[in-house]
């Protein structure tokens, strides 16, 4: 029986602790509801049991190498501190990595969640066997990662991947961060709830007027539901998220020239709805994306790929994520070992 490690997915409103084993293999997956509520010591206190149970159990098969937990915020990668969570309110400036490791006698790695899952994909899922790779973890916001020679780019102090906050829109929509048209504004769940609301006050979007007001649920699902039944004002919202995503991703492939880009996170299932547009715009803004598409599905030669022939067998590919939701638990079960 091979070594095994715990990984730890603490988000918003599930806290989930996996037993994995070195080669790879789930042994146990626990779920728990997060009562945020109840505050920083009762969660840890609930996540410390879970690992404790964990540990007892599979010890016997294989040694316990250490536990990885992925948190939503910004990490101080050297204090082991988080520094900033929308998620985690009063979380911040508290050492979880220290009262964590305290608590279960053994090493503990935290890291930020769009990056574990990340070190998931690159480890077991679209990224298996690739070295070099950037995911983008479409949700609420944007969350990103690039991975190098199979370890994660932190940059100087951990910040490395706020693919979220990069500018698309000069004078666009205000963002938490302090600027104005950051891509989370227009690629996100969030954003495209925004975008509906905005059409229907423009009174230019009938059908999105009708599910607001039918008092079924008006989510980024339910305005996928009406793009992929046919409507125009939703697939215009659709067409403007893969638009930006599209901007985005011919940015980072122009800076970094990687073999892989996967695209992940729960908005990742409206792919159908978001990709035409999103490859359609990576055609026309990245020659290198031109130089390296593994085909033309659209059949069109404008924009940048009609200034370059292709003059390489390597290709750049763009892929959905494999693991889902289990991206995160590999992911901070790969970090002891990593
Ligand atoms: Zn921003």
């Amino acid at each position: 029986m091979p070594d095994f490690s715990i990984g730890v997915d603490l988000g918003g409103t599930n806290l989930r602790i996996a037993a994995v084993t070195t080669d790879g293999q789930m042994l146990e997956k626990i779920t728990l509801g997060v009562k945020v509520a109840l505050g920083r010591d009762y969660v840890i206190g609930e996540m410390c049991d879970a690992i404790h149970h964990l540990t007892d159990k599979y010890r016997a098969t294989g040694k316990f190498i250490g536990a990885g937990i992925g948190v939503p915020g910004i990490i101080d990668m050297e204090t082991g501190m988080m520094r900033k969570s929308a998620n985690l309110p009063g979380w911040s400036d508290y050492p979880v990595r220290d009262e964590i490791e305290r608590r279960l006698g053994a090493r503990v790695f935290l890291d930020n969640d769009a990056k574990v899952a990340a070190l998931g994909e690159q480890w077991l899922g679209a990224g298996r066997g690739i070295d070099n790779m950037v995911m983008i973890t479409l949700g609420t916001g944007i969350g990103g990662a690039i991975v190098l020679n199979g370890k994660i780019f932190y940059g100087m102090n951990g910040m490395a991947g706020e693919f979220g906050h990069v500018t698309i829109e000069p004078n666009g929509v205000p963002c938490g961060c302090g600027n104005h048209g950051c891509a989370e504004r227009y690629a996100s769940a969030t954003a495209i709830v925004r975008m509906a609301r905005e059409a229907i006050e423009s009174g230019s979007a009938p059908a999105l007027a009708e599910l607001a007001s039918s008092g079924a649920e008006f989510s980024a699902q339910s305005i996928y539901n009406l793009a992929i039944q046919g409507n125009e004002d939703a697939q215009r919202i659709f067409n403007r998220f893969g638009q930006v995503l599209g901007i985005l991703l011919a940015g980072l492939i122009n800076v970094l020239n990687l073999e892989m880009f996967v695209i992940g996170g729960g908005v990742v299932s409206a792919w159908d709805a978001f990709a035409p547009a999103m490859f359609a715009e990576l055609r026309e803004r990245s020659l290198i994306y031109a130089a390296t598409a593994p085909e033309d599905p659209v059949g069109k030669k404008e924009g940048a790929s009609a200034q370059i022939a292709n003059y390489t067998r390597k290709k750049t590919i763009i892929t959905r994520a494999l693991l889902g939701s289990d991206a995160g638990l590999y992911g901070a079960a790969r970090l002891p070992a990593s």
